[in-house]
């Protein structure tokens, strides 16, 4: 049996960046807590997607914690999420005991419906936050979502986990609401075999989510705590890591954008086949390259053809309020999200992916029809 390919898995560089930055930390003993990596990958990763500030956490769920916390959401708040997501988009409501209400997608960027919101704004208008995803590194509608957070004068979080390296109108992704948050976990176009990042231009608030990211302790000699603490900042090994994939980030966005290009060459003309959307507005990082599925060819026939070759690929995401989790959960829209779901497949986007390795997974599909 041939190599499994993923769907996306850890790539480090070639050059070893990584491992220079972790063995500084190991000289100088500073494997925990904090130290130089993690201060340097804040910085590097703040000039990376030009904004002023940012706070390296264990995770990207933490990020959207701690961003969630940050804009004041309480017990009993609304908060609008997409709900063509992952589930960590939408846990963390109900960590603050927060009420999620979903909302749909649109066709023309498979992330949030600017329509579906507007409507959603009018059933709830006291709402606290709203979460907007830029799934798969394709970006969401910013210009009008933005515009109807300020008109509503609510919170804007964008969930860019998936889209670091991603553009919309030549301005970062991450970088349009009140705060962003991106993870750097195994599958992410770049790792930190764990963690996140929240950033935002309120320098301020970065500086109280790293107080409370670090257990809430007050500045005094003896542990004195006001506040709610939790244990969410990146170690600065992690950090290491962190700083050497950033200087391979375009690397990976230039392969991830060339998979894409493979794929849709050599598949375009199979009956019922689209690819993801394409707009003018939007420099995507590729991070997944996904597909929908029209004709007779049903997504399961392919999924289960590559598993048979050792080859990974995925539905999209299952919308949240179609999770049993969230099922008592209002949800505003039309079908968009369940369709894409229904129809749609992930294809193998690993950067350590060869030509070869291309082939085969087209192979596969092109065996089918
Ligand atoms: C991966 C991911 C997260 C969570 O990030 P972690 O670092 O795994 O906690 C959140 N939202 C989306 C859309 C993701 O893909």
């Amino acid at each position: 049996m041939s190599d499994r390919i993923y769907l996306a898995s850890p790539h480090m560089s070639e050059e070893g960046y990584e491992q220079k930055y972790v063995q500084q930390a190991f000289d100088t003993n500073w494997i925990a807590p904090l130290g130089e990596n993690v201060n340097k990958f804040e910085e590097e990763f703040a000039d990376k997607v030009a904004i002023k500030s940012a706070a390296a956490l264990t995770s990207g769920t933490a990020a959207i914690h701690m961003a969630l916390k940050a804009v004041g959401v309480e017990k009993d708040d609304i908060v609008f999420c997409q709900s063509l997501t992952f589930s960590a988009t939408a846990n963390p409501i109900i960590y603050q005991q927060a009420t999620p209400v979903f909302i749909d997608s649109n066709e023309t960027t498979w992330n949030m419906c600017p329509k579906a919101l507007e409507q959603a704004f009018e059933k709830y208008p006291d709402v606290k936050a709203v979460i907007v995803v830029h799934l798969y590194g394709l970006s969401a509608q910013m210009d009008e979502i933005v515009a109807l957070c300020k008109k509503y004068n609510v919170a804007l979080i964008e969930d860019a986990a998936e889209s670091l390296g991603t553009y919309y109108k030549n301005q970062h992704t991450g970088t349009f609401g009140d705060y962003g948050i991106f993870s750097f976990n195994g599958n992410k176009i770049i790792t930190t075999s764990g963690g996140g990042m929240l950033v935002s231009n309120d320098e301020e608030r970065i500086d109280k989510v790293r107080f409370w990211a670090t257990q809430s302790r007050e500045p005094a000699r003896h542990y004195e705590h006001k506040e709610l603490g939790y244990n969410y900042r990146l170690s600065n090994v992690s950090a290491g890591i962190g700083r050497g994939q950033l200087k391979v980030l375009d690397d990976r966005v230039q392969k991830k954008t060339e998979i894409y290009q493979f794929y849709k060459k050599h598949l375009k003309d199979i009956p019922g086949i689209r690819f993801m959307p394409e707009n003018d507005f939007d420099r995507p990082n590729y991070w997944l390259s996904a597909i929908t599925l029209n004709g007779e060819l049903q997504p399961n026939d392919i999924i289960e053809a590559l598993e048979n070759e050792n080859i990974e690929s995925r539905p999209l995401w299952k919308p949240m309020h179609l999770q049993p989790m969230f099922a008592e959960y209002d949800f505003v829209g039309g079908n968009v999200a369940e369709r894409l779901f229904k129809t749609g497949i992930c294809l193998p986007s690993d950067t350590k992916m060869t030509e070869e390795d291309l082939q085969r997974v087209v192979n596969v599909i092109k065996g089918l029809v």
